[in-house]
């Protein structure tokens, strides 16, 4: 090989082998030594060839310096763990197969058996369950407090183990005032873990403001092409030990192909969060001044309860921009099934623009009260906004708005 490195480190064992013999052994082993190519090799394997130091790394230490079953440690995880790390600002990171595996691990890692939990009201739904039903039932107490009650966070907080919350909320993207929060879990002692999905840490770090713990569903923006389903913690050494400690136990480790291609990913996580920033702050203007339009939720907005905070908080808006069409859900219906670009899919975070109505999808599981207490009235859409040229997602929005419009179609939807 011109780079000084050969396919064989070892002698073949037997000159003429069986055929398969040869099919499964043929070729030799891999070179010791490998090049370094520009991305991270993926290391598909769940089990690594072991010799002496590596035995004695075993014995002496539990193999905390040796691969050598991945769900214990891959190289390729290793990597992908780090670059998130980078990217948070965090010392150390571990990853998942998906974002429910990194934050059931989490929170049950960082919060004593018999010790609670105080966790925020608005919540991804599945989180939500979590907590409320699996988590109690593992012997922690669960207190649930609204996002801007300091209050009652700090009257909960007092004895508590960990404090859990997202960065935006799921749809109407408020958000709460992090640092105040942060500040609150310091003083009562509790660890303090936020969800960082719906922003990313392109848009937000929040171990800058103060978080310990940083969770997220990577199968969103990290990974932003939704074709896998991962998940990440980010954090100092010593809590994601705990963390790294119990992934082993509970499993849901992550595969090295995906791990692979989220690392791929993650080069141009800020080119696109960046072009999706841009391009819903455009759209949520937009449709703000659009006659078929009776709200829109965008943090950078001056009419979202929140604007002063994320000005002050968020490098960007993010890709999540939730409005309210005229017509209720019908109408809502008929305006995602007249567009063209924009898919109709939960998730978020691709570079493909997706569009979905709570009330059939993510807020299903809440009665119609329970949802317009949050926010959700008839005829709101969520849209994620990829990266695609803007002026044609315009496009797309207005002839749909155009032609669903009661005026066009000839009766008063409601
Ligand atoms: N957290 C948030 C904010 C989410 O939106 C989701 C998924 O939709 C999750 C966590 C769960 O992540 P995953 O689907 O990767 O398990």
């Amino acid at each position: 090989m011109s780079n000084g490195h050969s396919h064989h480190d070892e002698p073949a064992l037997t000159v003429r082998p069986g055929s398969s013999t040869a099919a499964v052994h043929g070729g030799g082993r891999p070179p010791r030594t490998w090049p370094r190519g520009t991305s991270t090799p993926i290391f598909q394997s769940s089990t690594f060839e072991l010799d002496d130091d590596a035995y004695a790394d075993i014995v002496a230490t539990g193999g905390e310096g040796t691969w050598w079953y991945t769900r214990l440690g891959n190289p390729t995880l290793d990597a992908v763990s780090a670059r998130i790390a980078a990217l948070e600002g965090a010392e150390d990171a571990v990853v998942f197969g998906s974002g429910m595996a990194a934050i059931t691990t989490t929170i049950l890692a960082l919060t004593r058996a018999g010790g609670r939990v105080v966790a925020a009201r608005e919540l991804y739904g599945d989180v939500f369950d979590l907590l409320r039903q699996t988590i109690a039932d593992a012997g922690r107490t669960v207190r649930f407090v609204a996002l801007d009650d300091l209050a009652a966070w700090k009257a909960e907080l007092a004895g508590a183990d960990t404090m859990y919350v997202e960065t935006l909320s799921n749809p109407m993207l408020r958000l709460a005032d992090l640092p105040a929060l942060a500040a609150l879990a310091r003083e009562a002692g509790a660890v303090a873990i936020v969800d960082n999905t719906f922003t990313s840490p392109v848009n937000l770090r929040p171990l800058e403001h103060g978080f310990d713990v940083v969770v997220h569903s990577a199968t969103k923006y990290l990974n932003g092409h939704s074709d896998l389903v991962a998940g990440a913690v980010v954090g100092p050494s010593d809590k994601l030990a705990a963390v790294r400690q119990l992934a082993v136990r509970l499993g849901g480790c992550l595969d090295p192909s995906a791990a692979s291609r989220l690392d791929q990913s993650l080069k141009t996580l800020a080119l696109r969060v960046e072009r999706q920033n841009e391009n819903a702050a455009h759209l949520a203007r937009w449709l703000q001044s659009h006659p078929e339009v009776q709200a829109v939720s965008y943090p950078l907005l001056d009419s979202h309860p929140d604007a002063q905070l994320a000005q002050r908080l968020l490098a960007g808006g993010g890709g999540m921009v939730t409005f309210q069409v005229s017509g209720g859900d019908r109408r809502a219906a008929a305006v995602m099934n007249s567009l063209r670009l924009a898919l109709q899919a939960t998730s978020l975070g691709g570079v493909e623009t997706l569009i979905s109505a709570p009330h059939n999808t993510s807020h299903l599981g809440l009665s119609t009260p329970e949802r317009e207490a949050i926010g959700i009235l008839p005829g709101t859409l969520r849209l994620s906004v990829g990266v695609e040229d803007v002026a044609d997602l315009v496009d797309d929005l207005d002839q749909a708005l155009t032609r669903t419009a009661a005026s066009v179609i000839g009766e008063a939807m409601s």
